[in-house]
């Protein structure tokens, strides 16, 4: 997988390509499809949702530029996956779910495979986490209309935020810097993702 689909498409930061190895990625998919774990495609994980297509889990990570030391909000854990390849660089993530069963499932393997640094909240992620503010890095992992304007707020000066944007069928990868009250916005490759479905998302359909 991660030579194939990861490396030949152009992802170069070792970090990222040493992680994505090493996150047993069978362990987060439903057991029936364990089998399509490594396949080049995101998969179903119950709840009309989804685990991303291992590169765009190592192109988001990637388009992170994490170093580490960062603390790290994710909106949209899912099947937890992305979380814990994050976990795995760096020293905090806050990783936020509304489905509440998958976010108990996500827990349980987090615990099962002892990440200590994942944090998981039920709520809706459109408004972040001000408590725990301000972050270095945000990842949103569902499709935005726009950068929520509570996670504008919460990211810390110089910090990078990564996201598909665009339609709800239809986005462009974002990567955007915070400079003063100000985004400094990249759009990056063609994407389609979940609708990310809150106040300051879509509208439940
Ligand atoms: N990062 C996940 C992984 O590694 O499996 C994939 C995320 S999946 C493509 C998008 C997730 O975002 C879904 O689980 C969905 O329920 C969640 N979601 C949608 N709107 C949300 C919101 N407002 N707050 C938190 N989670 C949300």
């Amino acid at each position: 997988m991660v030579e194939t689909q990861i490396v030949e498409r152009g992802i170069r930061d070792e970090r990222v390509i040493e992680v994505m190895k090493k996150v047993p990625r069978h362990l987060f998919v439903p057991e029936d499809i364990m089998d399509d774990a490594y396949d080049d495609r995101a998969l179903p994980i119950g709840h009309g949702q989804t685990i991303s297509q291992p590169y765009i889990v190592a192109l988001m990570t990637e388009l992170l530029e994490l170093k580490g030391n960062e603390k790290v909000l994710e909106i949209g854990t899912g099947s937890g996956y992305q979380a814990a390849v994050l976990a795995e660089i760096v020293s905090e993530v806050h990783t936020i779910e509304r489905i509440q069963p998958l976010a108990e499932e996500a827990k349980k393997k987090f615990e099962k495979l002892g990440y200590k640094n994942i944090k998981v909240y039920v709520k809706d992620g459109t408004e972040g986490l001000p408590e725990e503010a301000p972050f270095d890095r945000i990842i949103i992992t569902a499709a935005t209309p726009d950068i929520p304007e509570p996670l504008q707020l919460q990211l810390r000066e110089g910090g990078i935020i990564v996201a598909p944007v665009g339609k709800r069928y239809s986005q462009y990868m974002l990567k955007a810097e915070k400079k003063g009250d100000k985004l400094e916005k990249h759009y990056l490759i063609p994407v389609a993702f979940v609708p990310l479905i809150g106040k300051y998302g879509w509208k439940e359909e």
